[in-house]
């Protein structure tokens, strides 16, 4: 197919003339007219009479021009003349009269000479107001009233560009040249599969326009009432579809450009349904069809480019389109089904509309049901975050949702490190969970090749490994793992240390045992001073802090040995995350590794929380301290909240523990699992993870950094890539800890859009360990946030009094 600007070129101006006049005997000057299939000329005659010749496609055949004349027609009668083009007859008397292209070899083409609507087109006019938009919405909603009886056995049309179609444009997200933006759309398009197009498919369908852009949307500034959409042009998508393809349609196409993208796409279904009323059913499908339709849009644009780099006119739509998607991103489905529901009038059933995904219960639940239900059904051990606690419905990336549709900037949850409901992440599990989930007794491609592609990016000697469900799982396993190499039982462990929930993990862990409910370190513990630079020991990050700190680990590894057998273990975090975010001073575990060897002990890096490129500058933060660990646990982040753990270590140790009893994990490395965590390190290297961490870590620590000039409660800043901690102190020379006020911060953070929490064996760490998709945008958000609740807090002297 030629390009569809050369195509254009098949017909000169002189040619529409002389076609105007031998066809249609009609006189006239003619002017080239822009078009995407047809070749369009404007006809101004002699008396200043205006026509439009169209040159249609030779891929149009005779029927489908005979349905858009039909239609035009009926339309016209509706509406009024000036409202849409009408066919004007031939001198043989006919609507459509077969023409050759000029020159040698001239194909055959199909011509038609219509009515000229007079008006602007909507995408050279302004303002946009409301008024505006919605009287674009009820265009369409008359164009739609008119066509509701059509029938024409050219109705039926297979495109890309019937909107329930729409997942075809997923051939073309190859042609998106940036990843994430194929991301997005690859979001949207599941949004649409999964949430809009079972219900799709069962509404009532008519012949509708299909195509209410703003290229075909013809307005006019009337004296009083200001800028008005009065007609509508170019029926070349006319088809028989869902008639609520249409207002999505029409609002995807309006909110391009807009300062309110949704807004505007609310303003034109309110619209269309003041003239042809949606039902409820097409209501709750309306946001995720605008999506797709925008999806369809960019998909088709990138690939048409790919073929024909040269045409603008292709390209119009795609740059404003993304822009919209992006917005989109930040706006909750189930937010914006109420947001049609409203300004239709009509109210939305309580979170069992289609896009609230809350399909499960035919009744939603109360947020105080919940909470009873789980004082009689939950251990009570079990804590809720916020003295206003938040129920969850949705994540995408680095936001969550609430019942209510507000979106929360996520800035403390490691787990979903590639992005909530990444699918990519999505795609893999859906795929192998149709395909297969069984053990590994059982030969399977997935276990080994993603134990080989895990190793990869350790050091070489680290190259066996075990695949469990949790990180207190891995824990437990290196424990036994450092046991059977040792042949001692003691561990060593770092002041403040959590390694998980498992009965033989809350013995190592100080965080626990010295905690609420603790009863202190067991005997075959022993521990070392946590490696805080800020208030512990020895201050500053430097490699002489370092050293110090590992000198305590020698210490305590010979107070072992010398009242006892000797450790097995050193673990250790490569970043301390509930001792309160802390980063060892240069050279710690460098050092402290070879001094638990020296004593005979294997040294546990815990990588569970900072792991798989959180650290910035190295995938692993054990690297980024110089670490050489025998022994590396992996957990939280590894499957993007799929549980997915493993120990990863040496030949030796794998098999000084290989005395005769299996380890056999039920679920450990089955088929999805390492689906999962495949995808997820495809992600991090596709989507430049790390290295975002890296850039977006550093901007946002400079910007927590600056704060500190203006609020006297930041003690210090710390951290390396996307975790992070800032420590508040009410005194800084005494370093006594504020930890109500950190309570205070974090419960007005999240009411001001924003989710950190804190940590530290004092609680007074704000602790920022966002999904690494966090954006730049996003860091600056959260810094201006805190200083906003910082400077509130300092006037009203409110946290001095909260005690939570
Ligand atoms: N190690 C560290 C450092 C952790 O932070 C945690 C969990 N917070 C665990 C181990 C235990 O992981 P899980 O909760 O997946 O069992």
């Amino acid at each position: 197919m030629a390009p569809a600007h050369k195509k254009q070129l098949l017909f000169s101006e002189k040619d529409a003339r002389e076609i105007a006049l031998e066809e249609f005997g009609l006189t006239a000057k003619a002017q080239r007219l822009p078009g995407y299939v047809d070749i369009n000329f404007h006809l101004k005659g002699d008396c200043d009479e205006e026509h439009v010749l169209k040159i249609s496609d030779i891929s149009e055949n005779e029927a489908g021009l005979g349905f858009q004349n039909i239609a035009m027609e009926m339309i016209a009668k509706e509406c009024g003349e000036l409202f849409c083009p009408v066919p004007c007859k031939s001198l043989s008397g006919k609507t459509i009269v077969k023409i050759m292209s000029p020159g040698r070899g001239g194909s055959m083409r199909l011509a038609r000479l219509l009515t000229f609507v007079p008006g602007q087109l909507m995408c050279d006019a302004a303002p946009h107001t409301e008024g505006f938009l919605e009287s674009v919405g009820s265009l369409l909603g008359r164009v739609d009233r008119a066509l509701e009886h059509l029938t024409h056995p050219a109705m039926y049309r297979d495109t890309v560009w019937d909107l329930k179609s729409a997942s075809g444009s997923r051939e073309y997200l190859g042609d998106v040249a940036s990843r994430s933006s194929r991301t997005l759309a690859e979001h949207f398009l599941d949004m649409f599969e999964s949430l809009a197009l079972p219900v799709l498919t069962c509404l009532r369908s008519s012949v509708i326009h299909n195509d209410g852009n703003d290229y075909n949307v013809l307005v006019k500034k009337s004296p009083g009432k200001g800028l008005e959409a009065t007609g509508i042009i170019d029926f070349s998508d006319l088809l028989r579809t869902q008639v609520v393809c249409e207002p999505a349609i029409t609002a995807a196409y309006a909110a391009l450009g807009k300062e309110e993208p949704f807004a505007a796409a609310v303003a034109v279904v309110k619209g269309y349904h003041s003239v042809f009323p949606l039902t409820e059913e097409e209501l709750s499908i309306l946001f995720p069809l605008v999506c797709a339709r925008l999806c369809t849009s960019v998909c088709l644009s990138a690939h048409m480019h790919s073929i024909d780099p040269e045409n603008e006119y292709i390209l119009a739509s795609e740059k404003r389109a993304w822009a919209v998607l992006h917005r989109f991103a930040g706006i909750d489905p189930g937010k914006a089904e109420t947001a049609f529901f409203d300004a239709c009038g009509l109210k939305c059933p309580p979170a069992t509309g289609a896009c609230t995904g809350g399909g499960t219960h035919p009744e939603k639940m109360s947020k105080d049901e919940i909470l009873r239900l789980r004082t009689v059904h939950i251990g009570s051990s079990l804590s809720v975050s916020y003295i206003k606690p938040i129920e969850m419905v949705r994540g995408f990336m680095q936001y969550l949702y609430d019942e209510n549709g507000r979106a929360y900037l996520d800035a403390v949850n490691n787990v979903p490190h590639v992005g909530h409901c990444h699918p990519k992440v999505l795609g893999a599990a859906k795929k192998q969970m149709a395909a297969l989930n069984t053990n590994t007794r059982y030969l399977h491609d997935n276990l080994v090749v993603y134990a080989k592609q895990l190793c990869s990016t350790m050091p070489d000697r680290l190259e066996v490994c075990f695949f469990v469900n949790s990180g207190s799982e891995a824990n437990d396993l290196a424990l036994r793992l450092a046991r059977a190499y040792t042949g001692r039982r003691d561990m060593a462990v770092v002041d403040g240390a959590y390694h998980g929930n498992l009965a033989a993990l809350i013995d190592i862990s100080p965080y626990k045992f010295n905690g609420p409910g603790g009863k202190g370190a067991p005997p075959h513990v022993h521990m070392t001073t946590v490696p805080d630079g800020y208030r512990g020991l020895y201050k500053g990050t430097g490699r002489e802090a370092g050293e110090m700190y590992a000198a305590c680990v020698r210490e305590t590894m010979k107070r072992a040995a010398d009242e006892g057998a000797g450790t097995a273990a050193f673990i250790c975090e490569s970043f301390m995350g509930c001792a309160g975010q802390i980063i060892p001073p240069e050279n710690y575990l460098k050092t402290a590794g070879r001094h638990a060897r020296e004593a005979g002990a294997v040294f546990i890096a815990d990588e569970v929380q900072v792991g798989f490129g959180r650290a910035g500058t190295h995938f692993w933060a054990f690297d980024a301290q110089g670490g050489e660990p025998d022994i590396v646990t992996l957990g939280k982040p590894m499957g993007n909240g799929h549980p997915l753990a493993a120990v990863v270590t040496t030949k030796e140790i794998a098999d000084a523990f290989d005395t005769g009893m299996e380890y056999f994990n039920t679920f450990g490395g089955n088929p999805v699992s390492c689906a999962v965590g495949m995808a997820v390190l495809d992600v991090i290297a596709e989507d430049g993870l790390q290295k975002n961490a890296l850039e977006t870590g550093a901007r946002m620590k400079s910007g927590l950094e600056a704060l500190m000039e203006r609020h006297a409660i930041i003690g210090h800043v710390r951290g390396a890539g996307l975790f992070i901690g800032v420590e508040l102190v009410s005194d800084k020379k005494s370093l006594e800890p504020a930890a109500s006020e950190a309570a205070f911060v974090v419960e007005r953070m999240k009411e001001e859009g924003v989710l950190i929490s804190t940590d530290g064996p004092l609680k007074n760490v704000l602790k920022i360990k966002p999904p690494l998709v966090f954006t730049k945008a996003n860091a600056d958000f959260l810094v201006d946030t805190l200083d906003k609740v910082l400077a509130d807090a300092d006037k009203t002297g409110k946290h001095q009094d909260r005690h939570v």
